[in-house]
């Protein structure tokens, strides 16, 4: 169910269900573009066209940040009772369980070389049936995007999962996806630093009281200046947007 929030689109589903959907465009290919939405990417957004575009047309707007459940909760708590966290991590690991069972070609394109050696030898025995077709580090310089993006689409993959941060892993994703009509294309941030063990992922008790942001500032201080720097412009947006909302009853 699409809604929007704070500007942006935004869909209700849980991450089972959203699962499922990606599962279904693996079955009878098709083109899925996935965004795991966060503060900072509504942030972004505003003052980057490119990336508004990114997020406007993706097929899939799942709420990952535990920052967007409670601003659309403080917003329009009618309109978002129900709406759960979809760790971006925990659905791409859905989907290549998904692509393992059913042997389908995947592409990884980010993260640093020896990051991307390890992820994949790790994935030669999770995932056994999956055919990883490319993987490109994200280290190559922005002009050689366009160049890695037909290589990959030579191969016509039904999963590109993309890991260069936000916004280039959306934006790269938007730009070419007309080369991958068939394909799932998801932006996976650090997912790759998780899967190669290079960092960890908070502990389940730390995840379940909301606090995964905090445990990954801790582990890794370079993000605290980019939180910073958007946490205070998204708690000002859900101020005036819940403002608004009360204005407008
Ligand atoms: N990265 C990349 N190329 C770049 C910048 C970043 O491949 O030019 C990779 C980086 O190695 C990391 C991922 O992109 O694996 C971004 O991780 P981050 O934790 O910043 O992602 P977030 O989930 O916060 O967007």
């Amino acid at each position: 169910m699409r809604k929007r929030i704070l500007n942006q689109p935004i869909d209700i589903i849980n991450l089972n269900a959203a699962a499922y959907l990606a599962k279904m465009a693996l079955i009878h290919p098709k083109q899925l573009k996935i965004i795991t939405l966060n503060p900072e990417m509504v942030v972004n957004a505003v003052k980057n066209p490119e990336f508004q575009a990114a997020i406007n047309n993706s097929h899939l707007i799942v709420p990952d940040g535990i920052g967007i459940i409670l601003a659309s909760k403080i917003v329009d708590y009618k309109t978002f009772q129900n709406i759960e966290r979809v760790p971006g991590i925990e659905l791409a690991e859905k989907i290549l369980e998904a692509a393992n069972e059913l042997g389908k070609k995947v592409a990884l394109f980010g993260g640093k070389k020896e990051i991307l050696e390890k992820v994949l030898a790790g994935f030669s025995s999770k995932y056994s049936s999956i055919k990883i077709i490319k993987a490109v580090d994200g280290y190559q310089g922005v002009e050689k995007h366009a160049e890695i993006a037909s290589d990959i689409a030579s191969e016509n993959p039904d999963l590109v999962l993309v890991a260069l941060g936000t916004p280039k892993q959306e934006i790269w994703i938007n730009k070419y996806s007309s080369l991958f009509p068939r394909s799932i294309m998801m932006g996976i941030g650090g997912s790759f630093d998780v899967w190669s063990g290079r960092k960890s992922r908070a502990p389940k008790w730390i995840r379940n009281i909301y606090l995964e942001w905090f445990y990954r500032l801790i582990i890794d201080p370079k993000r605290i200046p980019r939180i910073l720097k958007t946490l205070p412009q998204f708690a000002w947006m859900v101020f005036r947007a819940s403002l608004q909302t009360k204005l407008d009853f």
